[in-house]
């Protein structure tokens, strides 16, 4: 017979490997499967290589503000038992220098790696096997002397265990391995999915409209973003970057996550501004050109492209008659536009949607109608903000997990 673990963890990434350390140091036996010839190469990428592993501004009362699900406070209960605080605990235990930047998000000081050696380490010294790499080729449940669960064929042979976690991620950056696995794993046992999109993505224009736009690729800028209106509005402050084919920079990855096909974007190039003051204030003390006093707050690269859309707004500033000088405030601080797309998986840090959680328990992330199967990280219908987030929900659903695996 095959050899009988306590659990099967598909997935040596994040969430599996934290799992699977936390579960082998109870007391579990624990099999770690992955296809992919290097570990976790989604953290050793992440954080431009120094890994944003967590963020120190989650609100621990209220966490679901900085996710994105269609179960909203479904992510409460595992990110208020495992914290920001509580990750920073191990990694300070391990040694491992890290600094903070923008908003909350810690780094390492010196590289990604070092939060995968010290993970792979936890999972040897708790007895964790792994099998690497390793195709899976069928899943089936089994009952072996009385006791029930799941079986998982694979190239490297057969194995048994009364549970099996799911931590196979999402379908961003198919390039290093990403599969859909474990949605089919859900289908495969009846667990309802949310429709997967890609998230924290740059979006593009139709070659035609952006053709105005083209020449500012490489241009970065703080700006308010924002979609939806009144209180479906969600806004940002962010850096915008300009592309070849449309919009990136933070702004864009985070509002990516509440974009919908068809929504338009607002755009504030000058947030927290008046503009209208300051160019009616500008029209009665200057004769300079218009574009050169809107050079004064913007770029002068978007101060030159903005100023072409309009004959009125290419004269001297005491020469552009009131309303003109209205509108170009209202095309600074309401630029409306509506993306054709988005960059796709190719380039997206996350996956939107995933494994129903409405199917799934908050405190141990065990499907309900599914004894013994346990879905966590990346492929569950919770996704993060840019900064840090997704890392937290990968760490804190596998600690509820793995304090589940634990007391069976
Ligand atoms: P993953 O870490 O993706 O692990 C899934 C594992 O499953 C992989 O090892 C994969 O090989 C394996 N697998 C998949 N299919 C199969 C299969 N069929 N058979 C066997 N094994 C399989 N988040 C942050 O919080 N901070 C950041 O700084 C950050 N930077 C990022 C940068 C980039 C470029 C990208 C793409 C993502 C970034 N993210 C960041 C997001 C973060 O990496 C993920 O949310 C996180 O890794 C999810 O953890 P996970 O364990 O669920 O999935």
């Amino acid at each position: 017979d095959p050899a009988w673990f306590d659990a099967i963890i598909l997935g040596a990434g994040a969430a599996g490997l934290f799992c699977a350390a936390q579960a082998g140091a109870a007391g579990c036996r624990v099999l770690l499967i992955d296809h992919a010839r290097r570990l976790a190469e989604k953290i050793r990428i992440s954080g431009g290589g120094r890994c944003n592993f967590t963020n120190r501004e989650l609100d621990t009362r209220a966490p679901q503000r900085h996710f994105i699900s269609d179960n909203p406070n479904f992510c409460r209960s595992a990110l208020s038992r495992f914290t920001p605080q509580h990750f920073v605990d191990l990694i300070e235990r391990q040694g491992i220098a890290y600094h903070e930047k923008h908003k909350g998000q810690l780094f390492c000081d010196h590289r990604a790696q070092d939060i995968i050696e010290w993970l792979q380490a936890q999972c040897a010294a708790a007895g964790v096997q792994s099998w690497r790499p390793c195709t899976v080729l069928e899943i089936d449940t089994v009952t072996h002397q009385a006791q029930s669960g799941y079986g998982v064929r694979t190239s490297e042979g057969t194995a048994w265990a009364s549970s099996l976690v799911v931590a196979t991620g999402g379908l961003s950056i198919p390039k290093i391995g990403a599969t859909d696995l474990g949605y089919r794993i859900a289908r495969q046992f009846g667990v309802p999915l949310v429709a997967q999109r890609p998230g924290l993505v740059p979006l593009t224009f139709d070659a035609a409209s952006w053709q105005p736009y083209v020449e500012l690729a490489g241009l970065a800028l703080p700006v308010e973003i924002s979609v939806g209106a009144g209180r479906q509005r969600t806004a940002f402050l962010e850096d915008l970057l300009f592309t070849h084919r449309g919009l990136s920079g933070p702004a864009i990855l985070q509002i990516s996550n509440y974009w919908q096909a068809g929504m338009p974007l607002v755009i504030d190039l000058l947030p927290g501004q008046d503009v209208p003051a300051l160019l009616l204030e500008a029209k009665q003390t200057s004769r300079k050109l218009l574009v050169n006093v809107l050079a004064d707050h913007l770029p002068v690269r978007l101060a030159q492209a903005l100023a072409g859309e309009d004959v009125l707004w290419q004269r001297a500033i005491d020469q552009v008659p009131d309303k003109a000088l209205a509108r170009l405030a209202e095309r600074i601080q309401h630029w409306q536009l509506t993306p054709s797309g988005t960059e796709g998986y190719a380039k997206a840090e996350v996956t939107l949607g995933g494994v129903d959680t409405r199917a799934l328990s908050s405190r141990s992330m065990e499907c309900t109608q599914q004894p013994g199967l346990y879905f966590i990280g990346e492929v569950v219908d919770v996704t993060g903000w840019l900064g840090g987030y997704n890392f937290q929900w990968a760490w804190a659903s596998a600690h509820a997990c793995a304090e589940a695996l634990a007391v069976q």
